[in-house]
């Protein structure tokens, strides 16, 4: 499953180029081009996935294994104090190449970055009815 104009599955492929930190039959990882921090990396599903939806369950599976292996094994490496898991999906949430990726970021005391949201300030009513929304 590839999608000819996308540059994930042109990476996939070795039609451009990556620093690739670990293959198997199923996945990439490689070396996020526009860092957030020393180490950021994204795992890429070899098969063409435009997002979360379209994951299947297997592979939403295998994903979190390999993000838990490369976090323990980046974090010993890097000797990074913390590691953030982002994954966006559409482009109301930041997803900018639509293949299926989960961003590792690992994370350094006083990095400058932040990865965070303006809270909402809601009341117990209105949490009340957005918890009926999601599960009735
Ligand atoms: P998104 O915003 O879709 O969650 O993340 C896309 C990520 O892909 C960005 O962090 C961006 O830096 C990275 N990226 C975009 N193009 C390339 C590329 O050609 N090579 C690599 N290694 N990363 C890329
Ligand atoms: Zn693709």
């Amino acid at each position: 499953m590839r999608d000819d104009n996308c540059i994930f599955c042109k990476i996939v492929n070795g039609d451009i180029p990556s620093k690739m930190l670990y293959e198997d039959g199923e996945f990439k990882v490689i070396l996020d081009l526009g860092p957030a921090t020393k180490g950021h990396a994204l795992i890429l599903p070899k098969n063409h996935y435009r997002n979360l939806y379209e994951l299947p369950d297997d592979m939403a599976s295998k994903v979190m294994l390999l993000a838990k292996k490369m976090a323990f094994q980046m974090t010993d490496k890097l000797e990074c104090d913390g590691f953030n898991l982002v994954q966006n999906n559409g482009e109301a949430a930041g997803q900018t190449v639509f293949h299926f990726h989960l961003h590792l970021i690992p994370r350094y005391n006083g990095d400058g970055q932040t990865l965070g949201w303006k809270e909402l300030e809601l009341t117990a009513d209105e949490l009340e009815e957005i918890k009926k929304i999601i599960t009735e």
